[in-house]
């Protein structure tokens, strides 16, 4: 059994029997791997706090021919994320974006991009950064990453440009104008369209120079949301408890 080791992100972990505990976990070294921690539901175990989510780690596993779990022999904790655990929006809101990493990534696929984006949002949201405006701006890098972000510069139809208002058609891949519009139920207005710049352009922690509404910041979750749940052909079960 070869014996590998990388710092990772846990995801999420799930009861698994009597004394043992699923973990996915997001490596910077392989991306999306999920693992089993023996002894981890025992009371005083050897893995402490380490396996709570959005915990960094250095985590040691040991692969096993021909079985997609992993093994957890050591797990050490480099950074908790636990003061992030008071809220229960941010809770659904960590839960969320959890989801949509493991919904999306392959499984044992390096993501190197992916893996800082996660450490930065984390950051952020530790220095205060607010909420709706992370998740969304998480939402933006994630659709980029996974190269699903249709472009919001040309209408898809008419390739004139996209000042003034522009509606997403997710199944056709696209921001068209209004003339060429069909349905124009998730249409962004010129401010939500400079907020897309301005999120491509700045770090997490710097606070938005964009002012939207409580309402236009739900407009653009909305639409990020629709294009994931078109490429995903389902949708996310945490999507029900988050509202922006
Ligand atoms: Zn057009």
């Amino acid at each position: 059994m070869p014996l590998d080791k990388s710092e990772a992100i846990i995801l999420r972990t799930q009861n698994l029997g009597e004394q043992d505990k699923l973990v996915v976990f997001f490596s910077r070294e392989k991306g999306l791997i999920k693992g089993v921690a023996k002894g981890a539901r025992k009371f005083n175990n050897r893995f402490g706090s380490s396996l709570e989510p959005f915990s960094v780690v250095k985590m040691l596993y040991y692969e096993k021919e021909r079985h997609d779990l992993v093994t957890i022999s050591n797990c050490d904790l480099l950074e908790s994320s636990f003061e992030l655990y008071c809220e229960t929006k941010t809770t659904w809101a960590l839960a969320y974006v959890a989801e949509l990493v493991e919904k999306f990534s392959p499984y044992r696929e390096k993501e190197e991009v992916l893996y800082r984006l996660l450490l930065s949002f984390i950051k952020a949201l530790k220095e205060g950064q607010r909420l709706e405006y992370l998740i969304h701006y998480f939402e933006f890098w994630f659709l980029k990453i996974n190269g699903i972000l249709p472009d919001w510069s040309t209408c898809h139809k008419c390739h004139r440009p996209l000042a003034g208002q522009a509606s997403l058609n997710p199944q056709r891949d696209g921001f068209f104008c209004l003339s060429c519009a069909e349905d124009r139920r998730l249409t962004i207005n010129q401010n939500q369209l400079k907020a897309l710049d301005w999120i491509r352009k700045k770090a997490p922690f710097v606070n938005p120079e964009i002012n939207l509404s409580e309402e236009e910041w739900k407009q653009l979750g909305r639409v990020f949301q629709a294009i994931i749940i078109y490429n995903l052909e389902e949708t996310l079960r945490t999507l029900n408890f988050i509202d922006f």
